[in-house]
């Protein structure tokens, strides 16, 4: 098996997603170099993280962390790579990687299930793929928590969220879940996932039809933040008292 797999890599070496720099075989999707380059927020270490704040005043979550900072220009590349080039193993990768790193910070200690953030139907079929599945794999991988795909529908297909911005975005993704099983989600902790943040819009707006199941809790994860400012109205005081113990009202 080993010499298959050595002599698959002389005669179609693995390259480095970034650097394109052959890899060595035991580096996987990225040389080592680059993996140390990634522009990581250490959000793990911070009590109320930058992604956590930015959901202040929209929805109560009760964690929220995402991997790297996406003005980074490894990250874009990477994230790039993930929704447009046909390489959901990025997500899968990083994934892993991330779940390790929170793991040790007891994050998942309470989690029940992941919820990938869908997509429409339509977008899923052009490109093949959701990248929050692939997401949803490698910290499922790590954690052994189950995977719900099919609790939460995204019944619009909206316009991309990446030319508009403050209200404009709210307005774009009002409405545009529907949750299909709220029994197999009622009273369970949910890590809602997605690639990346920018205002956090959208994730609030899933995370609000999520919470139509009773008593359900819910954090957050994403692989990339982008450095944009909070949601207008957003009081961004402190943390939301009823995510402890409380059911989630709307
Ligand atoms: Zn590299």
């Amino acid at each position: 098996m080993t010499l298959l797999h050595d002599l698959c890599d002389f005669l179609l070496p693995r390259r480095c997603l970034i650097c394109h720099q052959r890899l060595n075989p035991e580096e996987h999707i990225l040389c080592a170099a680059c993996h140390v380059e990634l522009p990581l927020t250490d959000h793990h270490l911070a009590a109320h993280s930058p992604l956590e704040r930015r959901f202040w005043g929209q929805i109560p979550v009760v964690r929220a962390a995402s991997m790297l900072h996406h003005d980074g220009e490894k990250t874009r590349r990477l994230i790039h790579l993930l929704k447009y080039h046909q390489h959901p193993e990025v997500a899968t990768h990083l994934a892993a990687l991330y779940a390790r790193q929170l793991k040790d910070s007891g994050f998942f200690l309470s989690i029940d299930c992941i919820i990938p953030l869908p997509l429409h139907w339509r977008r899923q079929l052009r490109r093949g793929y959701n990248q929050s599945h692939y997401i949803a794999r490698g910290i499922a991988r790590e954690v052994h928590l189950p995977i719900y795909r099919n609790v939460v529908r995204r019944v619009v297909n909206n316009p991309s969220q990446t030319t508009l911005s403050g209200k404009d975005r709210i307005d774009n993704v009002q409405d545009i879940f529907r949750l299909t099983h709220p029994q197999k989600i009622q009273g369970k902790h949910l890590l809602l996932i997605d690639d990346v943040t920018t205002t956090g819009a959208t994730l609030a707006s899933c995370a609000r039809e999520l919470s139509k199941a009773p008593q359900v809790r819910i954090s957050i994860l994403t692989l990339s933040i982008a450095s944009q400012t909070p949601l207008p109205n957003s009081p961004n005081a402190t943390p939301d008292p009823s995510v402890f113990g409380v059911p989630l009202v709307e």
